[in-house]
């Protein structure tokens, strides 16, 4: 520990001297960035291999969203939705487009997003389904990740998330992930909505076997039960479609939308849904004051029309073929197995070589970043502008961590 800090840099050093410790952040200090590609106070690069958990999608400074950004600001930033601007309507429409669905409902953060879905899918049951008042249930999975709030922790099976954060929010029914007679079970006349994550990202970019996600889809629909999809990890490009469900062929009632969709620049989410589901809020019951502001507006609006283009889905789809057939090759080799779908893969090492700590730190030293989950679980989800080239240097910097 005593080493560790004499080998920490001043800037690390500094960096946690005023801050609480929620976070334990690998020890280098950002200092610019381009693309895929960070560069620390020293003048190190580092190919980032996180993405800000996804939210840096298109890359760092994508040229078309700063430029969305900075003219933007040349103009107008903020108004309240007690007003109406100009960026709104066409960022509403656009991305009710992509998804689908006949309406949008614009927040800020993911954990926001998570809350309002919650909120819209109770109202929804007491209002729409007839469920008696104070009544509602909503069926959840073991091993989620859905934010921060303590609501959404009150249905956290994370101890480190939910412990000593009580008394919870009730009305959550937790039930294994993947698994649908469990969910067939927990489902009651009382239930409003299942919320999952179509691949639990947090958990390890962990995927639901064939047919789950269609059979959650058959039982909500013949339940009368609304389908929410927290795709604010998984969504907008990244398991190489613009919505990881859409790869088993599935519709949810509800989409939950941010992380990219801010387009690393400002933080935007969203729920999207038709008018019979997100038509029950009426003015004065839910809001908030950032929420679909011009600049998060301008700047998703053409996050979404990048997505339009089918080009970044098209890239992570062909690029992920080639990140998960490095990856493989080192199962055996220092790996145990290896999950995920496009530009996105959980690793799991093998515990009697190093944690997933370890790895990251290594591998950070040979400039690529990346971040452990649980244990030792890593997670990679590059930016989806990264080339083969850099793939492959990524896998061969980890093939090199791995012997050590
Ligand atoms: C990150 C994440 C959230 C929470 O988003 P915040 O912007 O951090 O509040 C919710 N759900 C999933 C699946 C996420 O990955």
């Amino acid at each position: 520990m005593i080493e560790d800090m004499l080998r920490t840099p001043a800037a690390v050093q500094d960096s946690e001297r005023h801050t609480a410790h929620n976070y334990h952040p690998l020890p280098v200090v950002i200092t610019s960035a381009e693309g895929a590609w960070v560069t620390d106070v020293d003048g190190n690069r580092y190919l980032d291999c996180l993405a800000g958990y996804s939210a840096l999608n298109f890359g760092h400074r994508h040229p078309t969203l700063v430029a969305a950004a900075h003219a933007q600001l040349d103009r107008l930033t903020l108004t309240s939705r007690a007003f109406i601007h100009d960026q709104f309507a066409d960022f509403c429409r656009e991305l009710a487009a992509l998804c689908g669905k006949d309406l949008v409902l614009p927040m800020n953060t993911g954990a926001e997003a998570v809350e309002t879905g919650i909120k819209v899918a109770r109202k929804w049951g007491y209002q729409v389904k007839g469920v008696p008042a104070g009544q509602a249930n909503i069926v959840v999975a073991e091993g989620n990740f859905h934010g921060r709030t303590t609501t959404i922790v009150s249905f956290s099976t994370d101890s480190d998330a939910r412990a000593d954060f009580g008394p919870y929010t009730p009305g959550f029914r937790i039930v294994p992930y993947g698994d649908l007679a469990a969910l067939t079970e927990a489902i009651d006349e009382h239930t409003v909505a299942v919320l999952l994550e179509p691949i639990q990202g947090e958990q390890g970019v962990v995927v639901p076997p064939e047919g789950y996600l269609p059979g959650v889809r058959r039982l909500c629909t013949e339940r009368d039960v609304l389908f929410i999809a927290d795709e604010i990890q998984s969504g907008l490009g990244r398991t190489g479609a613009t919505f990881a469900c859409e790869q088993e062929g599935v519709v949810p009632d509800m989409y939950l939308l941010g992380k990219a969709l801010g387009g690393g620049i400002v933080p935007v989410s969203a729920v999207a849904a038709d008018a019979d589901v997100l038509g029950v809020l009426k003015p004065g019951q839910h809001g908030s004051t950032f929420g679909g502001n011009p600049l998060a507006c301008a700047v998703a609006t053409e996050v979404v029309r990048l997505l339009a283009t089918g080009e970044f889905q098209r890239r992570s789809a062909a690029l992920g073929e080639r990140l998960h057939a490095g990856l493989r090759g080192l199962i055996g080799k220092g790996l145990v197995a290896v999950r995920g779908r496009g530009l996105w893969a959980g690793l799991d090492i093998d515990p009697a070589l190093m944690s997933g700590r370890q790895a990251c730190e290594r591998l950070m030293e040979r400039g690529v970043l990346a971040k452990d989950t649980h244990g030792s679980t890593i997670r990679l989800a590059p930016p989806l502008v990264i080339t083969e080239e850099e793939i492959d240097h990524a896998v061969a910097q980890l093939t090199a961590v791995l012997a050590g």
